[in-house]
């Protein structure tokens, strides 16, 4: 995934259209070469190989700039036919629990969600259920936030190394992030995974405490607490597409 001390600033790869999709930038130590890719739904992907020069990357991305045109017209075109549908069930597959939704009306409050046993219910003010999403997605967060901060100090326990902050919100491009002065950036998203998949994430953030590198040292740490951890790397790469388009941080109702 990502870091903060990425290797280029990724901003110049981004669309100058707000609607379109990013391009996720994911550093890479086993990719040999820069790899363009959607994974579907809604997600454009630059693989880019440990130690690449930012001037070999920008060119790449020049070179390639017709099919990232293209294929972020596709991406955006199915992208918002889904916007408008809101979930009827959410599953968070993170802590095994899952909920039916039900919206309702209520002209005179900001829109909210309750939980009712094994039921959502959210409120928006009229029955277009605009504000909907938000608020699910500040719901998520709120789940994300009680359920993972514990669970990276369990981890952090395991692994001897305590982040000075856990911090939890929706990301678009990286699942997790650990900063110099120990801050460890979680993304609310993480509970639509499978527990080991959230848990090779926490285990990776948790060991840049010890290397805040992919160096040597740091992934002889992560295989010390996660042996499996190169297939549950994968399944993380991949489980973008497991993100429901209401979960997109960007999710916009027309
Ligand atoms: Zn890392």
């Amino acid at each position: 995934m990502t870091e903060q001390f990425g290797l280029f600033d990724a901003r110049g790869l981004q669309p100058a259209d707000a609607a379109a999709p990013p391009l996720c930038v994911r550093e890479s130590r086993r990719a040999r070469r820069l790899t363009l890719r959607v994974l579907p739904p809604h997600t454009l992907e630059l693989v880019v190989p440990h130690g690449a020069r930012a001037a070999d990357v920008a060119a790449f991305v020049h070179r390639h700039r017709r099919w990232i045109e293209r294929a972020r017209r596709e991406i955006a075109s199915h992208y918002s036919l889904a916007q408008d549908r809101l979930p009827t069930r959410i599953a968070l597959r993170a802590i095994d629990q899952s909920w039916l939704v039900r919206y309702e009306s209520e002209p005179q409050a900001p829109p909210r969600v309750r939980v009712l046993g094994d039921e959502l219910e959210v409120r928006t003010r009229d029955a277009s259920n605009r504000g909907a999403d938000a608020a699910l997605r500040a719901w998520l967060c709120d789940q994300a936030s009680y359920h993972l901060t514990p669970w990276v100090l369990r981890e952090a326990d395991l692994v001897g190394r305590r982040p000075s902050r856990v911090q939890v919100r929706l990301q678009r491009t990286r699942w997790g992030s650990c900063s110099s002065s120990g801050t460890l950036s979680l993304n609310a998203a993480l509970m639509f995974l499978a527990p080991a998949v959230v848990r090779y994430l926490l285990i990776h953030e948790l060991c840049h405490l010890i290397s805040l590198n992919h160096s040597q040292r740091f992934w002889d740490a992560v295989e010390r607490f996660e042996p499996n951890y190169e297939a549950l790397d994968r399944q993380l790469t991949e489980a973008w597409a497991d993100i429901p388009v209401w979960a997109h941080p960007d999710a916009r109702r027309r």
